[in-house]
Formats: C-alpha cells, structure tokens, sequence
C-alpha cells in the first residue's frame, strides 16, 4: 500500500473494457464505436481458425486478415503486417489472442496512429498497458507511449476456456507478478493496490478449480477478472526486479515467458517481502501468512513449473544471468548485488522452496 503522507498521483484508466461472457459478439459495435470501418484482424497461426471466425463476424467491417503474429514481435514481422495493413486500406486493428497478438498490434498503432481493439485469450497482460517489447536481431528492447495503450479491451471468458491447462497456469502467475510488483511500486497509489490486491485474490480463487475443470466458466471468470485487474496494474507503473529477471532469462537466454514468470515469481517476491513487508502484507495473509512459500506452494498445488533448469537454463548459465541482470541500475525496493541475485536464480533453478 501507498504511504498517503508521501502523496500520489492518479490520472485514471483510460481503456475502455468490455467484460463478461459472450463479449466477442461486441467487436464489431466496438470497432464503429471508435468511428472506423476498416479493421485489419491479427492473430498467430495457432489461432486462425479463430481470426478468421471473427473476420466473418465483422463482415463488411474487415479489410483484412494478418495471422502471423509471432513472440516478442519480431521487427520483420511487423514490417509485414505494417505493409499489409496499408495494402488493404486498413483504419484500425482487431487484436484477438496473448500477449504476442497483442505486440503485433500495439506495434501497427505506434507505426500508424491506428486504434485497436484488444481481445485477450491469456492472462499475460499486455492489453491495458502503453508497453511494447520488440526483438530485433535477436536483441529486445522496450518502450512506453501513450500511442501503444489499446483504446477498448474486450474481455471474453468463453475465449479462455480451451486456453491449454499449462498456459492456464503460467499465464495466471504471470499475471500476478505485475501485481506483486506494482504493490511495492514507487510510482503506485492506493486504487492500483486495491487492484492489485483484488487481481491476486481473483486468481488465488479461481486458479486451483481449473487443474480438474479447466472449462469450469465461473472460475475461468475468476481467473480472466483478476488479470484484467493485474494488467491495469502493470498498465500504470514500473516494475522491478522480477520483471528485470525475466526479461534477462527471456531476452538473452530465449527462455519462454509465461513459464519464466511462473518459476521466479516466489523467488522475488520472497526476497523482496523483507523490504516490503506492509505492501506485501496482503499476500502474505493470502497464501497462508508467507509471501514467498506460501506462492511457491500455490504454483506447486497449481501444476507450474518450478525448476528453471526444466526450461533450458544451464547451470552455467547462472554466473552470466546474474552479472546482466546487475548490469545497470534501476529500482527495486530491497537492495542487491550480483552475488544475492545468483543465489536467488540458483534457488528457481533448482526449484527449491523459498523461505519465508
Ligand atoms: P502468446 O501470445 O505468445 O501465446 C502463446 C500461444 O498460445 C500462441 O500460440 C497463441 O496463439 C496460443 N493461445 C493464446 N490464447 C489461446 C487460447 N485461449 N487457446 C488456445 N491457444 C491460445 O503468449 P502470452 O504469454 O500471452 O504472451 C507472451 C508475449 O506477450 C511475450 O512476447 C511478452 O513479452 C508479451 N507481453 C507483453 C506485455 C506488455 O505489457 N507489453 C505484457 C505481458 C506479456
């Protein structure tokens, strides 16, 4: 929680949300609503059976259809989809899939000015934040801009319910971690804590009953509810250390994002807890009075992975993962060095438990 005598500052959520079950049916009022009639629909190759349903749907409101949304937004890719979207006359985009799906999209808008209209089928989180990461060379890089913020967010839980049970995990968690992190964030108020808070406790709740009933329809709207809430959150402040670390095992070691989430999230959140005891205090009274533990124990109960040695990670991977992510400086609420950061990632290599 903020401390209100330090003071905040607060400027709203600008995304417009739909929410609810159903709300697919909706693109197409949302697309005019935002005064366009020519939408490029983007989605991956896994998911085009799904775009080209919904280009369907739009019917004379599609202008085109891109489905080679690919991670981390390759730049090449984007070139293409930029191309495309010009080819056809295109005024807008309609996002529906993760978080890659999204890039693709929030890229086009920061290139065109063009609005979008987001539709996620994970928890990841990408659509109601101004960020964009992009991979060029193999090298990633992130920026921020009120251009990339996607304008409506249709969220649909009868999209998440064939979402695969191992993504249905890892994405959860991730969507977690942006809220852990923003409960210690310097910039944060208190309505983002309220968010946050309420975002973990949705997925504490809903997660477990999707191991044995992954199209259970409440818990997925549990689950779908509380990463729109973790995402408004990552939407409006800076994130630290565990973000850092997974942006270092995902951008210099190709480890997969949502699974690399999954496994550092108890770890970090662990080692922070001891700076943050007040902020974190709510999740530790969530997940059985440990921050860090009680985490590991729901990732474990969940089904996550917890090893990142099951991931590719090398042992000797560890030295130089540690030596790039203290490279360069940036905020984090409990201080560190190179040393502490290579015990913490040999702890989430090994997959042990964290104490507290
Ligand atoms: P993803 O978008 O790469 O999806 C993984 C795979 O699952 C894809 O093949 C996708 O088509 C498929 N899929 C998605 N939803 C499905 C569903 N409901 N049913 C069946 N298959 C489905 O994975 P992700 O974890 O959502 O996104 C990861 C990417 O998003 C990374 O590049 C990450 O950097 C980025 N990201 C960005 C932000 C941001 O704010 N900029 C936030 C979170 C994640």
């Amino acid at each position: 929680m903020t401390d209100l005598l330090q003071g905040f500052e607060f400027a709203g959520i600008p995304s417009r949300v739909v929410f609810g079950a159903g709300t697919l049916a909706q693109a197409g009022a949302e697309v005019e609503r935002l005064g366009h009639k020519r939408a490029l629909v983007l989605t991956t190759p896994g998911q085009a059976d799904d775009g080209a349903a919904l280009a369907r749907a739009l019917g004379d409101l599609t202008a085109g259809t891109f489905f080679d949304a690919a991670m981390h937004t390759p730049v090449e890719v984007t070139q293409d989809a930029l191309a495309h979207f010009r080819a056809v006359g295109a005024d807008c985009v309609v996002a529906l899939g993760g978080g890659s799906t999204i890039g693709l999209g929030k890229a086009i808008a920061l290139h065109t000015g063009a609005d979008q209209v987001v539709i996620p089928t994970t928890y990841a989180g990408s659509e109601m934040t101004d960020i964009l990461g992009q991979t060029d060379k193999g090298a990633k890089t992130t920026q921020r801009g009120p251009e990339i913020r996607p304008e409506t967010v249709i969220y649909d839980v009868d999209l998440t319910l064939g979402l695969p049970a191992a993504m249905t995990v890892t994405s959860a968690l991730n969507a977690v971690a942006h809220a852990v992190e923003g409960l210690y964030a310097p910039d944060g108020n208190p309505i983002l804590s309220m968010m946050g808070v309420a975002g973990i406790r949705a997925i504490r709740d809903g997660l477990p009953a999707l191991r044995d009933a992954p199209t259970d329809r409440d818990a997925r709207a549990d689950v779908l509810y509380g990463a729109w809430l973790c995402s408004t959150v990552l939407g409006h402040v800076s994130m630290a250390l565990h973000h850092k670390l997974a942006h270092v095992l995902g951008g210099s070691f190709g480890l997969p994002h949502a699974e690399t989430h999954a496994i550092l999230l108890p770890h970090t959140a662990g080692f922070n807890a001891q700076a943050t005891a007040a902020q974190l205090a709510p999740v530790a009274e969530m997940f059985g009075g440990s921050v860090g533990g009680g985490l590991w124990d729901f990732a474990r109960d969940a089904g996550a992975p917890l090893r990142l040695q099951d991931l590719g990670l090398t042992k000797a991977d560890l030295d130089r993962a540690a030596q790039i992510a203290t490279q360069n400086p940036y905020h984090n609420p409990r201080p560190f060095d190179a040393a502490d950061i290579r015990t913490l990632l040999q702890a989430a290599w090994e997959g042990t438990r964290p104490d507290p």
